[in-house]
C-alpha cells in the first residue's frame, strides 16, 4: 500500500500577508496529523517566507516549474541546481497550464524532469487530455504521448522515484471533477504503463489525481485503488479545505 500523497499547487496566487494566514491555519493541523505525505508548492518569490515558516514541520517544499537547462546564460530561469540548493525537494514539471500557455512541449517536459532528478528532487510530472481530446475518445493516446516521452528519456526506472499527477485539463479550475471511476481507469491505464516496463517502479510510483478536488470529493476520490492522493489547486489556498483533503487521505 503506498502512503498517500496531497500537494498544494498555489499557482500565481499569493501575497506575504496573505501566505502568513494560509500557513497560520495549516501548519497546526497538519502537524497533528500523521500517516500521509505533504507538500505545498508556493511561487518563486515566496518559496523563501514558506521554507522558514516550514522549518520543522512534516510539510514538504516545492516550486512550480523549473528550467531545464543548468545555471548559466538563461535569463529568467530558475535551474534545478537552485531549487535543490534552496531547499525545496519537489518540483512539479507538466502542469497543463504549462503546456497550454507557455509552450511546454512533451519533450521540453521530459528534459524538466530528468533536470529536476539530477538535482536530487522528485518531479511531479502532470499529465491529462483536454475535454475536446476527451471526446474524441483519445484520452488514453494523449496520457501515453506524455507519459511515453518521460519514460523513453528518463528510463523506467526513474518513475520509480517521481510522482504522476493526473489532471484531467476539463477539471482543472472549472469545479467539474472526474468521477472516482473516470479517474481511477487512467491511474490504472498510467500503472499499467509504467508496468509494461518495469513492474517495480509501477508499483512504487504514486499516482495522484488533479482537478478541482476539494474536501468534499477526496474522500470518493483517495479511495480508489490507483488513486494515490492529491495535486490541489484552488483548493489548496484555503485552509480548512486542504487540512480536509489531507484528512480524507490520512483514512484511506
Ligand atoms: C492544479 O492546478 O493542478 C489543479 C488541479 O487545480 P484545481 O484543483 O483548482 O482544479
Amino acid at each position: 500500500m503506498r502512503v498517500k500523497f496531497v500537494a498544494g499547487n498555489w499557482k500565481m496566487n499569493g501575497s506575504h500577508a496573505g501566505n502568513a494566514k494560509l500557513l497560520e491555519g495549516l501548519l497546526p493541523a497538519l502537524q497533528s496529523m500523521s500517516g500521509f505525505d505533504c507538500a505545498v508548492c508556493p511561487p518563486y518569490p515566496y518559496l523563501a517566507q514558506v521554507r522558514q515558516a516550514l522549518r520543522g514541520s512534516r510539510v514538504a517544499l516545492g516550486a512550480q516549474d523549473v528550467c531545464a537547462f543548468g545555471n548559466g546564460a538563461y535569463t529568467g530561469a530558475v535551474s534545478a541546481a537552485m531549487l535543490g540548493d534552496f531547499g525545496c525537494s519537489l518540483v512539479i514539471v507538466g502542469h497543463s497550464e504549462r503546456r497550454a500557455l507557455f509552450g511546454d512541449t512533451d519533450a521540453g517536459v521530459a528534459d524538466k524532469f530528468v533536470a529536476a532528478q539530477q538535482a536530487g528532487l522528485m518531479p511531479v510530472l502532470c499529465v491529462g487530455e483536454t475535454l475536446a481530446e476527451r471526446e474524441a475518445g483519445t484520452t488514453e493516446a494523449v496520457v501515453a504521448r506524455q507519459l511515453d516521452a518521460v519514460l523513453d528519456k528518463a528510463g523506467a526506472a526513474a518513475l520509480g522515484r517521481a510522482v504522476i499527477a493526473y489532471e484531467p485539463v476539463w477539471a482543472i479550475g472549472t469545479g467539474k471533477t472526474a468521477t472516482p471511476e473516470q479517474a481511477q481507469a487512467v491511474h490504472a491505464f498510467i500503472r499499467g504503463r509504467v508496468a509494461a516496463r518495469d513492474g517495480a517502479a509501477a508499483a512504487a510510483v504514486r499516482i495522484l489525481y488533479g482537478g478541482s478536488v476539494k474536501a468534499g470529493n477526496a474522500g470518493e476520490l483517495f479511495t480508489m485503488p490507483d488513486i494515490d492522493g492529491g495535486l490541489i489547486g484552488g483548493a489548496s489556498l484555503v485552509a480548512e479545505e486542504f487540512v480536509a483533503i489531507c484528512r480524507s487521505a490520512v483514512r484511506h
